[in-house]
């Protein structure tokens, strides 16, 4: 037996981000789980979910998971799970895909910004949400509804404020009354992800104390960044939903902490630089994705000091609750006798300054980018091995591959 000193840093569960777009095999020139995995353990993250996509073919299918288990193969350097797919016409694959162990399944109800993952509608919501309960396994539903009657209509196509506009949190609201009543009919878990609008607070916290099985996450930069400091033309800011104005992010921090939102994940999701329109600032074309997977830790422990919120919150959120939501509460997420040794060790008195040289992702575009972190990530461990120690990673290839 050997010891391992950590002085005065702090000993955590590896972080678990159940919301990451990796794009591998079809888009590996955006991400791949050789650069994602990597950025991950730099970052203290030793477990990841992908999501079903930006990959090509997307996870929609057994063959396009069998296609992405081979892609995967002695590429990870953290533990990955996946998220199947749920679009029009593909439930007879809901069944078959739980069955060679998707964590649960992903849908959207606006356009996806791929093409070939369609978003869903109700009548497939029908259809799908009964085999998913009697399966037991979540629903993750990207929740914008876009009435038929708008578009999305920019005026002046760089103005973050005209961007904002085109996706009003009436999209959101409307698409989680929805999911509600689907919930509530089926008895299906449902997780929204990435939540921007505050106005939603309030039916979500109503729908829980109903008993409904309803799990929601935000993301880090929708607590971190505010749309009053986003200046016209920083497409790097752009995903969907928008990062909205400083007073709905302070209340989505008070929903935090009052444990109507459940946990922070980073939904990285990266393209190639061309796609981001750096130059031309145009955010009607920009790809909508934020890469930050390697800064899910310190990014969401800089607003916590700023709250003065402390390390045990932080762990709830990026650790157990995470473990929770992809059925792993009885081996991951927390210290404890039995549990995997997936650990993270961490300086949350020390700050960084994010440059390219430090950046792990496939392309260094991220808005965290000249940001001042607090929380550096000194070592992290994988089933007992030390994987990444002092800005090296010292394990390649730890990672395994999550099943339900
Ligand atoms: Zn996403």
């Amino acid at each position: 037996m050997h010891f391992t000193e950590a002085g005065d840093n702090v000993l955590m569960p590896g972080v678990i981000d159940p919301h990451v777009h990796i794009n591998e095999p079809g888009r590996t020139e955006w991400e791949g789980f050789d650069t994602a995995t990597k950025a991950a353990i730099a970052g203290g993250v030793t477990c990841l979910v992908d999501m079903p996509l930006n990959a090509s073919p997307v996870t929609t299918t057994v063959q396009a998971f069998d296609e992405k288990l081979a892609a995967a193969k002695n590429k990870l350097h953290c533990h990955c799970g996946f998220w199947g797919g749920l679009i029009p016409g593909n439930d007879q694959q809901i069944a078959p895909l739980a069955g060679k162990g998707v964590l649960g399944f992903k849908a959207f109800l606006t356009h996806s910004g791929i093409d070939e993952f369609p978003n869903v509608t109700e009548p497939d919501l029908h259809k799908a949400m009964p085999v998913m309960a009697a399966l037991g396994l979540p629903l993750l539903v990207h929740c914008e509804l876009s009435s038929p009657h708008e578009k999305e209509i920019m005026a002046n196509k760089r103005s973050y404020h005209d961007y904002l506009l085109s996706r009003p949190p009436t999209w959101e609201d409307d698409a989680i009354a929805l999911m509600i009543g689907l919930c509530r009919q089926y008895g299906c878990r449902i997780h929204i992800v990435h939540l921007s609008s505050a106005g939603s607070i309030q039916q979500i916290k109503e729908a829980r104390q109903e008993g409904l099985p309803i799990t929601v996450e935000t993301g880090q930069h929708y607590l971190y960044f505010a749309a009053e400091q986003i200046a016209d033309g920083q497409t790097a800011f752009k995903c969907a939903p928008p990062i909205r104005q400083k007073t709905n992010n302070d209340q989505l921090w008070d929903a935090l902490k009052l444990g109507v939102i459940d946990l922070v994940a980073t939904d990285h999701s990266p393209s190639i630089p061309a796609l981001k329109e750096l130059q031309s600032g145009d955010f009607s074309k920009a790809w909508g994705g934020i890469a930050s997977i390697q800064f899910a830790l310190p990014a969401l422990w800089t607003v916590a000091k700023q709250h003065s919120t402390g390390l045990t919150a932080v762990a709830k959120w990026l650790c157990e609750a995470p473990a929770t939501l992809i059925g792993k509460a009885a081996s991951k997420g927390r210290i404890a006798a039995g549990f995997d040794a997936d650990l993270v060790i961490w300086n949350p008195e020390q700050s960084f300054l994010v440059n390219e040289s430090i950046i792990q992702h496939k392309h260094t575009i991220t808005p965290y980018l000249n940001e001042r972190l607090w929380g550096t990530v000194t070592q992290t461990w994988l089933g007992g091995k030390k994987v990444f120690d002092n800005n090296l990673v010292t394990q390649l290839n730890q990672g395994k591959i999550i099943v339900r």
